[in-house]
């Protein structure tokens, strides 16, 4: 379904961004990891890619970085011949409740979660524009839609996302690019992995009674990058057990 296709992935090295990479490999698309990990961490994951018989490159690239982004998303053109989708996954979190929380982890949140975002559609927007293609996902979470104490911060970067997926999908539906957002719920990733969840909590939070796997979120981002979604724009859809219902 995505065969000739580059996608471009932040945030791929581990977790969600990760099986998302294979996920659309698995399906076609040739693609561009990146992350802030070190070279061999993400080469491991670029690795996994190739062993589904695409192309694969890893670049250790930080989102918060304007100008670092830039010089990616131009080196990623030149060496892949082009973008066809970009997922922004990067995501981090710094949690504490309002009364304890630094500024400094209100800002680093933001940083990461919605300006990364905004920087990696800033710069593949006029190659979008051109090609009048492109599919941009963005992954919010459900923090972003119902709130949830002791991540004021991550919620507002996750709500931001959502103002910022419909503004661009405003802005360039008219040139036949999709921008959509993904709003998981509760995944078993690392970022998960701390979480004091037993059965009867996770059931009292989640109808399905358990977490969703990385999987889960990657089949969406597939489905979303391939023409069968190209009338879907400015949504945003929850992957989440009917958590955020
Ligand atoms: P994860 O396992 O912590 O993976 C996040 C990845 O992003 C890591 O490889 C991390 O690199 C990378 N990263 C962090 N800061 C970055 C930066 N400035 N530039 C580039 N890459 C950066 O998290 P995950 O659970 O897979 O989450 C992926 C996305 O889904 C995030 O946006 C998260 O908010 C969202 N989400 C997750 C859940 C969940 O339950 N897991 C729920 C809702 C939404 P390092 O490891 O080197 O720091």
């Amino acid at each position: 379904m995505l065969e000739h296709k580059v996608a471009v992935i932040t945030g791929a090295a581990r977790g969600i961004g990760k099986a998302i990479a294979l996920k659309m490999a698995e399906n076609g698309a040739n693609v561009a990891l990146l992350d802030v990990a070190p070279q061999e961490q993400g080469e491991a994951a670029a690795e996994e890619v190739r062993a589904l018989g695409r192309t694969a490159i890893y670049k250790q690239c930080d989102v918060t970085d304007f100008n670092a982004t830039k010089e990616v998303v131009g080196e990623i053109i030149k060496e892949m011949g082009g973008i066809d989708i970009l997922v922004n996954n990067a995501g981090i979190t710094k949690d504490k409740v309002v009364l304890a929380m630094k500024e400094a982890d209100f800002d680093a949140v933001i940083d990461v979660n919605l300006k990364g975002v905004f920087h990696m559609i800033k710069h593949c927007y006029s190659h979008f524009m051109k090609k009048k293609a492109g599919k941009i996902i963005n992954i919010s979470s459900v923090a972003g839609l119902i709130g949830n104490p002791g991540q004021a911060n991550y919620a507002a970067s996750k709500a931001g996302i959502v103002g910022l997926t419909k503004s661009v999908a405003r802005e360039l539906a008219s040139r036949g690019v999709c921008c959509n957002a993904i709003a998981p719920g509760f995944i078993a990733t690392d970022m998960t992995a701390d979480l004091p969840m037993d059965e009867e909590k996770l059931s009292a939070m989640i109808p399905m009674g358990h977490m969703g796997t990385p999987d889960d979120i990657a089949e969406l981002a597939v489905f979303l990058a391939t023409d069968k979604a190209n009338y879907i724009t400015g949504e945003v859809i929850r992957v989440d057990g009917g958590t955020a219902m």
